[in-house]
């Protein structure tokens, strides 16, 4: 078993229902085991125009290996409309393999620690949601990089994410 963190956002169509049914589907994946889920926070774009994004992290368990999980993912945000015009145009659903228990992987499919997972708060608060103490392969203590991220406004919404 391995524990890996899959980040979700969307700034398309009714977001929270989005990221409810995008859970209940992850939640779906065979050999997976949806084990936590942090709060949903809102942030405004990075890198892009358009709406603000609501994202999440979601803890889960696995014996997929991580191409298998990465698959997975992309045909549950294939379920959800996800296009891609253009590089970061708006999505209805973005998945992230964020960690893999403590592999590095290096392909041209994947990689993992995601490489942008330590720039971005809200990749950073939901993820320390859920394990304040995270520590990476190659990025150390996950607390340690929310000094460079402060600028960024995300927001913690107070109703949380309804489970599968
Ligand atoms: P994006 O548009 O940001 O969702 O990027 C999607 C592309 O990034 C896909 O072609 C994936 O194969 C690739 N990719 C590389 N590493 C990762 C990762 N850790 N999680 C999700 N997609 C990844």
């Amino acid at each position: 078993m391995t524990t890996a963190y899959v980040g979700l956002g969307a700034n398309l169509g009714d977001l929270r229902r989005t990221l409810e049914a995008a859970l209940a589907d992850l939640a779906d994946v065979q050999d997976l085991t949806l084990d936590a889920v942090s709060s949903a926070w809102r942030s405004a774009p990075v890198g892009c125009e358009g709406p603000d994004y609501l994202n999440a992290v979601a803890r889960v368990a696995t014996t997929l290996p991580p191409l298998t999980l990465l698959s997975a993912l992309q045909v549950i945000e294939l379920r959800h409309g996800r296009e891609r015009p253009f590089v970061n145009a708006p999505r209805t659903l973005d998945l992230d393999l964020l960690l893999f228990g403590d592999q590095i992987v290096d392909l041209d499919r994947l990689v993992v620690p995601h490489p942008r997972l330590h720039q971005r708060a809200f990749v950073l608060r939901p993820l320390l949601e859920l394990d304040p103490t995270l520590d990476v392969p190659g990025l150390g203590g996950l607390a340690g990089h929310l000094p460079s991220v402060v600028d960024q406004l995300v927001e913690r919404e107070d109703m949380p994410l309804r489970l599968p």
